[in-house]
């Protein structure tokens, strides 16, 4: 599904460069569910980044669904992660002064969809998460844990193939990031999409298929 072949990103400054991911091959098959682990600051996130066409890597090349992406457009890259990829982020990136249904209904506005559509398509994806009856409460009136769900929704409202997790369980206690993990093992057994999470840990990262551990930019074999 995602190839990368050779990553290598540097972060440049008038001062300082950082190596932060260095000579990285993987290839995340469908269906799979791939956790990346390693120190903080090691190039997680930003090997995350980069599998979620978010930034661009110094060197290398990645392919999608067996297309390079040196052939898309910028536009093209802009619709295939909304269509394709779905995004969580430990600390849930929600908009505070709108619903939870509206949150969730987001994704969707980018896509033409009609609103009775987004408003079916959120409700539903908030069902699949236990939320059905926090529809109109607003982010801050929810647990982290509930929050965390909603950003779940709407990850998923539009029906993703790839679901990129960037430690969904870092701000929650270890019964609430339980919660969270039987949600996406689920999404992932049932629903047969394919997630990459990012986490530290080992505890999470045990309960996935396939486990890649990274040090200093590096992939540790
Ligand atoms: P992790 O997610 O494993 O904690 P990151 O991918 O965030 O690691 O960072 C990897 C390395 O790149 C770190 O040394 C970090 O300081 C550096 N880095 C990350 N983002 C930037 C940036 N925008 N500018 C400069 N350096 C960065
Ligand atoms: P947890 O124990 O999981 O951290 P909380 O104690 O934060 O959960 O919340 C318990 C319940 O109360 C949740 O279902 C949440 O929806 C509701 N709740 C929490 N804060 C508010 C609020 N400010 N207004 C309305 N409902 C709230």
């Amino acid at each position: 599904m995602i190839r990368l072949k050779n990553i290598e990103k540097v972060y440049r400054t008038s001062t300082i460069e950082t190596l932060a991911l260095n000579s990285i091959s993987l290839e995340v098959a469908k269906g799979e569910f791939l956790s990346i682990m390693g120190p903080s600051g090691c190039g997680k996130s930003t090997l995350l980044n980069i599998m979620g066409l978010l930034d661009e890597p110094s060197k290398g090349d990645i392919s999608v669904g067996g297309e390079s992406i040196r052939d898309f457009s910028d536009k093209k890259i802009a619709r295939f992660r909304n269509q394709k990829l779905g995004f969580i982020f430990q600390s849930y990136h929600l908009i505070n002064d709108l619903p939870v249904l509206d949150n969730v209904e987001l994704p969707l506005l980018y896509r033409n969809v009609s609103g009775d559509e987004r408003t079916r398509l959120a409700t539903e994806a908030l069902q699949k998460v236990g939320l059905g009856n926090r529809m109109k409460h607003y982010p801050s009136q929810l647990s982290g844990g509930q929050k965390q769900r909603v950003a779940i929704a709407r990850a998923i409202v539009g029906n993703p193939e790839i679901i990129l997790a960037d430690e969904p369980t870092g701000n929650l206690d270890s019964a609430m990031g339980n919660e969270i993990m039987e949600i996406l093992i689920n999404l992932n057994k049932q629903e047969g999409t394919t997630i990459v999470m990012v986490t530290h840990d080992e505890n999470m990262a045990k309960k996935t298929s396939r486990l890649v551990r990274l040090f200093d930019g590096s992939q540790v074999l």
